[in-house]
């Protein structure tokens, strides 16, 4: 790396010193690099992939660059000042982060929000609904009308399926929390756009923190590909596994599709068994 390149990393990172969140700078020489190396864990990343999601995860995290990957030095150049990615939060993680914060916490510094053009013509915020301690959150895109004007989400036709299957899965709504990645409506029910996905998201991440459910099930591709930071195709990893901060994240399609196209339901059905088989939920009897 040239030396202007070094020096501007090691300013950001001494910048993440300086806040707190460090320690990630470390010099270190190239001996004492690769055993810390060799007895590093996991790397901290958005996602990191669950064995038996291996392939296409990683393929996704390709896709969205989030794969931290080893620094490695060269073994006949000078010993170099490595930087040490390998505990805790990322930078960015970090700074979403306010430990110990409840969903109360999270919803009043959310306050009566103007941080994008969405508030213009909203009538509610639809921050998120039911337990605040649930084991399973589902994750959709952004308020529809109802939801608009009940400040709750998933209530419209698409909720009433979201609740069928939430019932079908022997569990009622109030077990389960239900939020979405953006808070305010998209006028037209237009997909959020980014920069609106940008200011919001923040929140998920706060409020998933919060709750540190076991699982996350992903309804649809916009919240997918934030969680995941992909922009591959939903179909292309619906149904597999992923690590998320803790949790296990499944994405399925969500249910505005399924009412457009009823046989994808068996597929959804297919997602959600995994889902109960990792909480132990055995299916409703009828
Ligand atoms: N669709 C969503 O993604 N979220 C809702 O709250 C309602 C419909």
């Amino acid at each position: 790396m040239d030396s202007a390149k070094r020096s501007r990393v090691e300013a950001w990172l001494q910048y993440g010193n300086d806040l707190g969140l460090g320690p990630y700078f470390v010099a270190r020489t190239e001996s004492a690099v690769s055993s810390a190396h060799a007895s590093a864990p996991t790397p901290s990343t958005s996602m990191n992939m669950a064995p038996a999601a291996k392939s296409s995860a990683k393929s996704v995290a390709a896709a969205a660059g989030s794969v931290a990957t080893p620094l490695s030095s060269s073994k006949s150049g000078p010993s170099l000042p490595i930087i040490s990615v390998w505990a805790g939060p990322t930078l960015f993680e970090a700074a979403e982060r306010v430990p110990g914060e409840t969903l109360d916490d999270i919803r009043a510094d959310l306050g009566e929000c103007t941080r994008c053009r969405l508030h213009k013509a909203r009538t509610k915020i639809v921050f998120g609904v039911g337990n605040p301690k649930a084991e399973l959150v589902f994750v959709g895109e952004g308020p529809g009308h109802d939801e608009d004007i009940q400040g709750e989400p998933f209530v419209g036709r698409a909720g009433k399926l979201l609740t069928q299957m939430i019932e079908a899965m022997s569990l009622r709504r109030e077990d389960v929390y239900i939020c979405n990645v953006v808070k305010c409506r998209p006028p037209e029910n237009r997909l959020p756009d980014k920069d609106e996905i940008a200011v919001c998201s923040p929140f998920l991440l706060r409020q998933l923190a919060a709750i540190q459910p076991k699982v996350i099930c992903c309804l649809g591709a916009c919240s997918a590909q934030t969680l995941l930071a992909t922009t591959q195709g939903i179909s292309r990893f619906r149904g597999e596994w992923f690590d998320f901060r803790g949790s296990k994240l499944i994405a399925t399609y969500h249910p505005a599709y399924l009412l457009r196209n009823p046989p994808a339901k068996s597929e959804v059905w297919k997602d959600l068994q995994k889902v109960m088989a990792v909480l132990g939920l055995q299916p409703k009897k009828r």
